[in-house]
């Protein structure tokens, strides 16, 4: 028998390779962009068409490559970085695998043109699918700028398991805010279908004042008032940076950055301290929002646990989880006795001051009474639930003909009683500890949970809503403006048509400013921007672990806010009409989340029950 095994050749090997570094166009950027960063550059454009599927450019200012470098730079291991094993952990770039290009260039046809300083003219070089095409000389200004055409052109799989260009482009975003804010001191531009998202000058001052003012660019003046600087010097790290004050925490994940060594790390332990440090002062549900860059000698951390290389691990992780606890409880502290203290607030960012006006120290407002543990309790009356006036009180009937008719919810309700429900002989509704409805049918009794039941009553009016595109709408008196990180305003603004259609009426007002004219009937209006900001940040999660379609995320999210919830004290007409919408539903059985909205306990269930 001939002997059996083989090399790979280096096409396949690189495809391999590529499958674990280059996931989607988002994770090439990174990988380009942090080579420009190790190459020293203090300029770096990135040029995007079609979310990257087309074309991804990056043009840096850095050191450039010689021609027998840049040749060899595509070579699987080819790198500059480290030298032998030891260098491993004594890091200070980006990069160390020699990985990146060679994995780029296995998928996708690749020009990279580049140029060293002393050198009078530059290298050109083209490679489509790991293999060579062309090199030649070329005038290029001194530096690199490196072109990606038709990501996985050669990888049909991955193609097309890319996701809609408003998601994939958000993970660019990603990628690139995450390179943005690690390095303020450089400058950084993004153009998506030619036009301009960002165009971010470096900053000015020390490196605090310098992410301050990125954090401005990138995520809008507002933020210039709600930062509260940390600093913490210990001889195993340094923390630097900023946290959120409490009061503007949001409901969502997605403003929470570590950077270890200028590099963005995630780190569930770390994440832990911070959210601890803020401990009561946070309201519920709520996540802190973080910038904070920490320093540690490179030889206590491995880096290369994690391909992409957003994991680590700490040497001394419990020392390190302490110091940054107690460098955040400080901050906070220091922000709680002098709230009104502004932090070195970014003056330029300010609106200049008229000529002739006398510069006003900008201050803070706040509210002495404010706090954020009270909880809001409702009562009926004072803030209606938005159910149609009309209550028809014969949902007992609509419920027996849903056992009777084969409707969607018909195996649903047959598990969940067994004996045919007949009319009740009274109309008698009660409340049950301000969260569940009980009414009594022929057959026992029946248990509503009146927040899932509403969610579904509200889900699929929403839904219905969107899809005949009929919903009502209330006009905001004052229209509110937001604004939104670059990252999520790229999200809202693929989903517009769908937002809108529920009776949102949203306008995109350039880069990161939305405004809010009016919002789905039945809403509550003081929470529009909240509203939105938590439906965005559902959508991103549903997306990732659902798969939801855009259109039922939205409605899920919209129905869990604004139905009533546990603790409100609702009328009989309001229960009755509850009651009345639920069992006209398609799905009464289920709230959205596909939890039951109501039970019911049969009469032989009680009357065992006292061993009749
Ligand atoms: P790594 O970054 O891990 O070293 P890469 O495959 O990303 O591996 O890059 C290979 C080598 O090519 C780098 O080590 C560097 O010497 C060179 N290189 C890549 N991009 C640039 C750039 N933009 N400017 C200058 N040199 C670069
Ligand atoms: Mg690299």
């Amino acid at each position: 028998m001939p002997d059996i095994i083989r090399l790979l050749p280096d096409s396949v090997a690189n495809q391999i390779a590529a499958g674990e570094v280059i996931q989607r166009p988002a994770s090439a950027v990174k990988e380009l962009m942090e080579n420009s960063i190790d190459a020293g550059a203090t300029k770096i454009q990135l040029i995007v068409k079609d979310a990257g599927r087309t074309l991804l450019q990056i043009v840096d200012n850095g050191k450039g490559m010689s021609e027998t470098d840049a040749r060899i730079s595509f070579e699987r291991h080819a790198t500059s970085k480290i030298r032998n094993a030891g260098d491993l952990f004594d890091l200070h770039t980006m990069g160390f695998r020699g990985e990146a290009l060679a994995s780029i260039a296995a998928v996708a046809q690749v020009e990279m043109k580049t140029r060293r300083e002393e050198d009078s003219s530059g290298t050109e070089i083209r490679m489509e699918g790991s293999k060579f095409i062309s090199q030649e000389d070329c005038a290029v200004p001194a530096g690199t700028s490196f072109s990606v055409k038709n990501l996985f052109y050669n990888v049909p799989a991955r193609r097309n398991f890319l996701k809609s260009e408003a998601v994939e482009f958000r993970h660019i975003v990603e990628e690139f805010e995450r390179i943005a804010f690690a390095h303020p001191g450089t400058a950084f531009s993004l153009h998506h279908n030619n036009s301009e998202l960002f165009n971010l000058l470096p900053g000015h001052g020390d490196f605090r004042a310098q992410l301050r003012q990125r954090i401005v660019a990138l995520y809008g003046n507002p933020y210039n008032q709600r930062l509260v600087p940390v600093e913490e010097s210990t001889p195993i790290l340094s923390v630097s940076g900023f946290i959120g004050k409490p009061e503007f925490a949001k409901r969502s994940r997605g403003e929470q950055f570590f950077f270890l060594n200028k590099r963005f790390i995630r780190n569930s332990y770390l994440h832990h301290a911070v959210q601890s440090a803020f401990e009561q002062l946070l309201p519920k549900d709520a996540f802190a929002c973080y910038f904070l860059f920490l320093e540690v000698d490179p030889k206590s951390i491995d880096v290369n646990i994690h391909p992409t290389k957003t994991e680590v691990k700490f040497e001394d992780e419990r020392s390190v989880y302490a110091i940054l606890r107690s460098a955040v409880k400080r901050a906070l502290g220091q922000y709680n006795i002098s709230p009104t203290l502004d932090f070195e607030q970014e003056m330029s960012m300010q609106v200049p001051a008229k000529n002739n006006a006398a510069l006003v120290a900008p201050t803070i407002k706040v509210n002495p009474g404010y706090n954020p543990f009270a909880e809001q309790k409702k009562f009926s009356g004072e803030n209606p639930l938005p159910v149609p006036g009309k209550f028809s009180g014969d949902w007992q009937q609509m419920f027996d003909q849903r056992i009777a008719k084969n409707e969607p919810g018909q195996k649903i309700l047959h598990s969940e009683m067994d004996a045919p429900v007949e009319h009740p002989s009274s109309s008698q509704i009660w409340q049950l500890h301000e969260r569940y409805i009980l009414t009594p049918i022929r057959s026992g009794i029946l248990v509503i949970d009146q927040q899932r039941a509403h969610e579904r009553v509200l889900y699929e009016r929403f839904l219905r809503a969107m899809k005949n595109a009929n919903s009502s709408s209330q006009r905001l008196l004052f229209p509110e403006t937001m604004e939104i990180p670059a990252a999520d305003a790229v999200l809202i603004s693929g989903l517009l048509g769908e937002i809108n259609s529920c009776g949102f009426d949203v306008q995109h007002f350039g880069a990161n400013t939305f405004v809010v004219n009016g919002i789905p009937a039945g809403l509550e209006e003081k929470s529009a921007a909240l509203v939105l900001e938590k439906m965005i940040g559902e959508f991103r999660e549903n997306e990732q672990e659902l798969r939801l379609h855009p259109q039922e995320s939205i409605a899920r999210s919209l129905a869990k806010q604004a139905a009533v919830k546990q603790g409100r004290i609702l009328s009989p007409e309001e229960m009755r009409a509850l009651a009345d919408e639920l069992f006209a539903c398609e799905t009464p059985a289920y709230a959205p989340d596909g939890k039951p909205a109501f039970i019911n306990f049969p009469i032989e269930e009680i009357d065992k029950r006292f061993k009749r």
